[in-house]
């Protein structure tokens, strides 16, 4: 047998961390990174934080997993609290990013359904887009990378460019239901959508009838210094998925949707055998006791706001490399003059862990808890890393 244990659907850099601590990892020889990319987004309060670690300790020994069979106290708990700080009414627990959006296409879809509009089954997403890596989360984009030997995909949603909110406009007809969006395209780029844009689809979705969905699986839970990000654009949505930061490491995501947007979401429509158990809304409600509070999100702002300006201070030194910084709060994309792939390869060998991103873009997606130190080390390893790099020889 030639293939790997591992389906070699990845592929995996050298770097295998076992332990963390904070904003570093470490791997069994004790080498260390600083970690800017917190599994994308994930870990928001750094590796080991003690407030999660105990709620999950606690939770593990106390119930992990009973069914939805059942109530589930803590579920009804976590989604209350939810519901009070943000436009949703009602709240489904998922344990990815994708099942979430899933959810929040077939919360969409139902609604125009139990509305006698059946045939309000598509929905408008926009160019360069990632919702996840289901059947119906790579219908949903135009990248050709992950569509790519999956086709025929179906035909449930129309791709027209991001940020332009006339060709969104001009792709309403009567099969259309919906809008789909991230307020900033994570995978695309950073590439944060214009107010004009997102208050824009908001009154479209309000003049049609259609319904806003927003992706905030990657820019949602206090990534932006907001606790969401369409905060930041004085809109609300109809429904949001939101996963990757809500549970700081513990996978678990969720579909928060108003009342009269899940109006089709009756008994029996959906369902999930781990979504909402006890031990990831343990995880969840420990996050969201640091996160939501307003100090938390001034700090959050604030180390953005620095990072910003370091990076800022750093571009003009290295300008043959670096172009420019773009973002809110700690989501930002150091955008290159050439292949990013590369250079966050190279960066690694600096102790940097950050992503790469589409448009040449290198994200740096730090703990929310990042300090003033991590800050300053993270612009002196990426200024070492942009010193000893030759493009074209490491690509
Ligand atoms: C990561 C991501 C997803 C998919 O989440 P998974 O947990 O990997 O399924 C969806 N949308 C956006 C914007 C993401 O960044």
């Amino acid at each position: 047998m030639t293939i790997n244990p591992l389906m070699p659907v990845y592929g995996r850099c050298e770097v295998a961390p076992v332990r963390g601590d904070g904003c570093y990892l470490y791997d069994a020889q004790g080498r260390e990174w600083l970690d800017m990319a917190s599994g994308i987004a994930v870990n928001c309060l750094g590796h080991g934080h003690p407030h999660l670690v105990a709620a999950i300790q606690k939770q593990a020994a106390t119930l992990m997993h009973t069914s939805n069979l059942y109530k589930v106290p803590a579920q009804e708990h976590l989604a209350q609290r939810l519901v009070e700080l943000t436009f949703a009414d009602t709240v489904f627990f998922t344990n990815s990013g994708a099942e979430a959006i899933e959810c929040a296409v077939k919360t969409a879809f139902s609604h125009h359904y139990a509305a006698g509009n059946p045939h309000k089954h598509r929905i408008i997403t926009f160019s360069n887009a990632f919702h996840g890596r289901t059947l119906a989360t790579i219908s949903a984009t135009d990248q050709e990378k992950l569509r790519k030997g999956f086709e025929p995909l179906p035909d449930w949603f129309k791709v027209v460019p991001f940020d332009d909110l006339a060709a969104a406009e001009a792709a309403i007809d009567d099969s259309v239901g919906a809008f789909m969006v991230e307020p900033i395209q994570g995978e695309g780029g950073i590439r944060p959508a214009s107010p004009e844009f997102l208050k824009g689809l908001r009154a479209l979705a309000d003049a049609h009838g259609l319904l806003l969905i927003l992706d905030e699986v990657q820019c949602g839970v206090a990534r932006t210094g907001a606790l969401f990000a369409h905060e930041l654009y004085g809109i609300t949505p109809d429904i949001m998925a939101i996963a990757k930061g809500i549970g700081g490491g513990f996978p678990v995501g969720a579909c928060l949707a108003t009342e009269r947007a899940a109006s089709g979401m009756v008994i029996g429509t959906h369902g999930s055998t781990y979504g909402g158990n006890p031990l990831a809304m343990a995880a969840c409600e420990a996050v969201l006791d640091i996160v939501a509070e307003p100090a938390f999100l001034v700090q959050v702002r604030e180390m953005g706001a620095r990072l910003t300006q370091a990076l800022e201070q750093m571009i003009p030194n290295h300008d043959d490399l670096f172009h420019s910084v773009r973002g809110a709060g700690l989501m930002l994309g150091l955008k290159l003059k050439s292949d990013s792939r590369a250079f966050v390869a190279h960066a690694r060998s600096h102790g940097i862990l950050a992503v790469a991103a589409g448009d040449n873009v290198v994200r740096l997606l730090p703990p929310l808890t990042i300090g003033e130190q991590q800050i300053r080390e993270c612009v002196d390893r990426l200024s070492a890393a942009a010193r000893s790099y030759q493009p074209a020889a490491a690509a």
